[in-house]
């Protein structure tokens, strides 16, 4: 018994916190998560990667530069432009 929840945390932890991370970035979850339950290195990749294209709630895409920064910024981090959402051409 004890080992099951030994197990679960050690592995499922990490799994449950890739599957969140892919899905915030656009990625498949259910790879991620395994990928991150076996490999918990792999959540430093995930976390760090940017995704190339918007997911709502958790990035933007500047019109701009076309590079994606967080969500909860109003600025493009690379080139300042400001978040314009229904004014943009
Ligand atoms: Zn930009």
């Amino acid at each position: 018994m004890n080992e099951t929840i030994f197990l679960l945390l050690l592995f499922g932890l990490p799994a449950a916190l890739g599957v969140k991370l892919a899905r915030s970035r656009g990625k498949n979850p259910f790879i991620w998560g395994i990928i991150s339950g076996v490999f918990p290195f792999f959540l430093l990749v995930l976390h760090f990667h940017r995704p190339d294209k918007e997911i709502t709630g958790h990035f933007r895409k500047c019109p701009l530069c076309n590079r994606t920064f967080p969500w909860k910024d109003s600025a493009c981090k690379y080139c300042s432009t400001p978040e314009s959402g229904s004014s943009a051409i």
